[in-house]
């Protein structure tokens, strides 16, 4: 079971691509992906979320994960009562570790304003 969002800003229309977020009856959680964007480059990709840190493909900086991570026994996680109000993916990525991907606006890293947002355009399983 999974969802496919798509990121939409409505200040530069940038076609970003689509993501698919969730696990699959053979997948294993390394597999859960997450949107990251590089505003040096201005482009969104996916990577794994086991991962701390990632690097964008093409100019080697560090890229920023767009929602959060939370989880009851992460030590650094200070925020154990986080309750966002709109979720458009909620998803358990281990044992104590949940994804959560607001339904807000975000930074669209091509035109650097705050107005971009994560649609849901369907499911899989
Ligand atoms: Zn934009
Ligand atoms: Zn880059």
């Amino acid at each position: 079971m999974g969802t496919i969002i798509q990121p939409v800003c409505s200040s530069c229309h940038e076609p970003y691509p689509r993501c698919f977020i969730g696990v699959g009856m053979l997948d294993i959680p390394k597999k859960i992906k997450a949107p990251y964007y590089c505003d040096h480059c201005g482009t969104i990709s996916f990577k794994s979320l086991l991962n701390k840190y990632h690097r964008c493909s093409q100019c080697r900086k560090q890229v920023t994960l767009y929602g959060k991570t939370h989880g009851f026994m992460l030590p650094d996680d200070l925020d154990i009562h986080y309750e966002p109000e709109k979720v458009v993916i909620d998803v358990t990525v281990a044992m104590d570790l949940q994804y959560v991907l607001e339904d807000k606006n975000y930074h669209c890293p091509k035109c650097k304003k705050e107005t971009l947002r994560f649609e849901e355009v369907g499911m899989w399983d």
